[in-house]
């Protein structure tokens, strides 16, 4: 539209002080071909066009005029708590109680504590949020967590049938169907992962009313696992770290997930 922008120019130069016949004809010209532009405009297409605009202003109009009750950066969310779980390394952070040693001097403590970090990682590899705790930790006095495991190692001493784990729950406990539900968890998933043999007749008292069981909190459900023989397992236990934590963690959480277990074979031994 060159002519029309051309045009554009006319009215401005009607000159009221110079008024002459054919400075009329001309306005009259220029205002009949502005009309006649103004015409050809007016469609639809360009009403609706134009409404649209008009639109836009007014919208962005209010938004300038609201009042600013929101913040311009959104409020911080705080993040789903997470779940927490409580591994005790057995016999760590205690100087002078390596647990049961070997000959060779291969210790307890050191096999716990890798598969305790072991378990721990592969917990938090998930989303948990997981303590690492020691066998006398001060933060196990009055302990919340959904779950609390211990872990602990058999005697490096050679007897026959000195092989495979043991699982015992807390019996002090408020929830003991919870406890025995985290026990039989971890006896069917460790088993199903490291394919080792489960000692359900050779749980000690020393496992059932394990220390720890009494110093955390009532409501958290708490399970000690053996994971091994030293001696007749070792292999296992120091080759294959990864795999027994696995058996831990699967266990752990079969607990959480409510997953249903299947083998009474297993755990009525
Ligand atoms: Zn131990």
């Amino acid at each position: 539209m060159s002519d029309h922008l051309a045009l554009d120019t006319g009215p401005k130069k009607t000159p009221s002080t110079s008024f002459s016949s054919w400075g009329a004809v001309q306005t009259v010209i220029s205002v009949a071909v502005i009309m006649a532009s103004l015409l050809t405009l007016w469609t639809p297409a360009n009403l609706f066009s134009n409404r649209r605009v008009g639109e836009l202003l007014v919208s962005v109009q209010a938004t300038r005029q609201a009042p600013s009750e929101e913040p311009l950066t959104p409020q911080p969310t705080s993040p789903p708590e997470k779940i927490k779980i409580g591994i005790v390394a057995g016999h760590s952070g205690k100087e002078g109680d390596p647990g049961a040693v070997c000959e060779d001097g291969l210790r307890e403590v050191d096999v716990n504590l890798q598969i305790a970090a072991l378990v721990r990682q592969q917990l938090m590899d998930l989303g948990y949020e997981v303590d690492l705790l020691e066998e006398f930790d001060r933060r196990l006095a009055g302990y919340q967590a959904a779950a609390l495991v211990s872990i602990h190692n058999d005697s490096c001493t050679y007897y026959e049938d000195a092989t495979g784990f043991k699982v015992a729950a807390a019996v002090e406990t408020a929830y003991p169907e919870k406890a025995q539900r985290l026990t039989n968890c971890l006896v069917v998933r460790y088993q199903e992962t490291t394919n080792m043999r489960y000692h359900s007749n050779t749980t000690t008292r020393d496992m059932t009313e394990y220390h720890t069981f009494n110093e955390v909190n009532a409501s958290t459900p708490a399970a000690i696992i053996e994971t091994g023989f030293l001696n007749l397992d070792r292999e296992i236990l120091t080759q294959q770290p990864k795999l027994v934590a696995q058996g831990i963690a699967s266990g752990i959480l079969c607990f959480l997930n409510n997953e249903s277990i299947s083998s009474p074979d297993l755990l009525s031994q």
